[in-house]
C-alpha cells in the first residue's frame, strides 16, 4: 500500500494509496474544472520540431499512428498526419463524443492521432494580448523556442488524451529510449550493470535515480490508463463505434500475470508522480497568490485565482507528500547528480519530438514539461522557504510552464480517478 518509501526503508513510508485516493476525491473536481478555463485550455507548442535522435521518425509515424476510426487496417501513408495544418476540417472531438463516434465518410476520414487545430478568431485576438502581457521569464525541460515559426496554440479540450492506436515499433522505441538510454542504470551488489532499470532492480540505485525512474514510469502508467479509459471500441455491422472504458485493456496492461508482476508497481509509480506534482503546486503557493493568470477577461481570471486557492486548501489536508529535501543532500555528489538528473530529464523532453502521433506527442510534450516545471519548483533553491514569494526573485515561470504543470497534474488526478472506476468494474466494458 505504501508507494513512496523514498529511502527504501519501509518505516520511512511517507504516504499510502488510500490517503491519496481520499485526497484526490476532493481535488479531482477542482483541477478538472480549472483546466477547462481559457488560461489552461490553450497550450502553446511546436509540434513540428524534428526528432533529434533518429531520422526515420516520420515513416514510423505514418505506419503506426494513422488509424482510421471506421476502416480496418492502417490509413495509407499519404503524409497527412496534419503536422502542417489540416486539408479538411475535422469535427471537434467533444462534438464527436457527445454524439458517439459516427463513421466518417471516406472523404472526411478521421485520424485518431490527428490534432484538431480549430481556434476561433476571437481567441486568436486574445492570444496577441497574452503575448504583450507575458514578458517574464533553471529549466529541467527544453522548452520550445517561443519565436520559432512552428509555435501554435492548441485547444486541449477538443484534443483529449485518449486511445489513438499509436503502438508498435515507434511507440516502443520512445519508451525504450526513455528507460534504456535516459533512466539511470542500476548496478547489482556484485558490480554487474543492468541493461535497463525495471521495478525489480530500481531499489539498487540511489534515491535520486529511483525518483527519476518512478516519475517516468508513473507518467507511462497515466498515459496507458487514459487510453484504456477512453478507448475506441470498433463498430461492426450491428454496433456503432463508441468510446468507453476498456477494463480488459487496463488489465492487460497492469495485471501482475500479464506484466511479470510489474503492473501494480507501475500503478504505485503513478501515485508517486502525483505526489511530486502536488508537492510542487503546494510549494509554489506564494507564487500562485501573486500570479494573475491573465487572459484579459477579468471575471475569468479571478475565477481561476479562486479555483487555485480552493485546490491549495484541499491539498493541505494531505498529511505528507513527496519530500524534496531528501534529495541531492550528499555534499560529495549532490551537484553532479543534480546536473545529471537535469540533463536526463531534458533529453526526455527532446524525445517527445520523436513521438510519431500528433495527439500523443502533444500530451507527451505537455506532461513532460509539466513534470519538468514541478522539478524546477522543487529544486529552485530557497525561493519559497519562508512561505512568501519575492516578485523580484530571479525565479519565474512562463505561462506555458504553468499551463503544463496544472494540466499534467490534472492528467495524474484523472488517472487515479479512472483507477477507482476500473477497480470497481468486474470485467468487460462500459
Ligand atoms: P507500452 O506501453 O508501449 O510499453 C512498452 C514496455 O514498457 C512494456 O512492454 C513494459 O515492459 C514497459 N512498461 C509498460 N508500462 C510501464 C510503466 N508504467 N512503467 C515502466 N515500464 C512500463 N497511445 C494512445 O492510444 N493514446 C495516447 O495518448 C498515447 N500517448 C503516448 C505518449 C507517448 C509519449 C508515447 C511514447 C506513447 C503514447 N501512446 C499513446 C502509446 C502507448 O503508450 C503504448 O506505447 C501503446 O499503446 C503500445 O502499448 P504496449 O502494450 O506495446 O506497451
Amino acid at each position: 500500500r505504501c508507494f513512496c518509501k523514498l529511502s527504501g526503508k519501509p518505516e520511512e513510508c511517507c504516504c499510502d494509496v488510500e490517503t491519496v485516493d481520499q485526497i484526490n476525491k476532493e481535488i479531482h473536481p477542482v483541477i478538472s474544472e480549472l483546466v477547462t478555463k481559457n488560461f489552461f485550455k490553450f497550450f502553446r507548442v511546436n509540434l513540428n520540431r524534428p526528432c533529434p535522435f533518429w531520422p526515420d521518425d516520420g515513416a514510423c509515424a505514418l505506419k503506426d499512428c494513422s488509424v482510421s476510426a471506421c476502416k480496418e487496417g492502417r490509413r495509407p501513408g499519404n503524409g497527412s498526419l496534419n503536422r502542417k495544418g489540416s486539408t479538411h476540417k475535422m469535427q471537434s472531438n467533444t462534438e464527436q463524443d457527445k454524439k458517439g463516434e459516427s463513421c466518417p465518410s471516406s472523404d472526411n476520414e478521421t485520424i485518431l492521432g490527428e490534432i484538431d487545430s480549430t481556434i476561433s478568431d476571437e481567441d486568436k485576438q486574445a492570444f496577441e494580448a497574452w503575448h504583450a502581457h507575458d514578458d517574464a521569464e533553471d529549466n529541467f525541460c527544453e522548452l520550445d523556442d517561443e519565436s520559432s515559426s512552428g509555435m501554435e496554440y492548441v485547444d486541449l479540450l477538443i484534443n483529449p488524451e485518449r486511445f489513438t492506436g499509436y503502438a508498435g515499433f515507434s511507440a516502443q522505441r520512445v519508451w525504450n529510449n526513455i528507460y534504456k538510454e535516459n533512466c539511470f542504470k542500476p548496478t547489482s551488489p556484485y558490480g554487474k550493470r543492468y541493461g535497463v532499470v525495471t521495478s525489480k532492480n530500481v531499489d539498487e540505485m540511489c534515491l535520486e535515480k529511483r525518483v527519476f525512474y518512478r516519475m517516468m514510469s508513473g507518467l507511462h502508467a497515466s498515459i496507458n490508463i487514459h487510453l484504456s479509459a477512453i478507448y475506441l471500441f470498433k463498430g461492426n455491422g450491428f454496433m456503432k463505434p463508441r468510446w468507453g472504458e476498456n477494463v480488459e485493456e487496463f488489465r492487460r496492461r497492469f495485471d501482475p500475470e500479464t506484466t511479470s508482476g510489474e503492473g501494480p508497481t507501475w500503478l504505485k509509480n503513478l501515485y508517486f508522480t502525483y505526489t511530486v506534482a502536488l508537492r510542487a503546486i503546494i510549494k509554489a503557493a506564494p507564487f500562485w497568490e501573486q500570479e494573475q493568470f491573465y487572459t484579459g477577461d477579468y471575471g475569468d481570471d479571478v475565477e481561476v485565482q479562486e479555483l487555485v486557492q480552493v485546490l491549495l486548501a484541499k491539498s493541505k489536508t494531505c498529511p505528507s507528500t513527496f519530500d524534496e529535501k531528501l534529495m541531492f543532500r550528499d555534499p560529495g555528489s549532490a551537484k553532479i547528480l543534480k546536473e545529471e538528473f537535469k540533463l536526463h530529464f531534458r533529453n526526455v523532453s527532446r524525445i517527445m519530438d520523436c513521438v510519431g502521433c500528433d495527439k500523443c506527442r502533444l500530451w507527451g510534450k505537455l506532461q513532460v514539461q509539466g513534470l519538468g516545471t514541478a522539478l524546477k519548483i522543487l529544486f529552485s533553491g530557497h525561493e519559497f522557504d519562508d512561505g512568501k514569494f519575492d516578485k523580484n526573485s530571479h525565479f519565474q515561470l512562463k505561462r506555458t510552464e504553468i499551463v503544463s504543470l496544472f494540466n499534467a497534474f490534472g492528467r495524474l488526478s484523472s488517472s487515479i480517478n479512472y483507477l477507482q472506476k476500473f477497480k470497481s468494474m468486474k470485467h468487460g466494458h462500459r
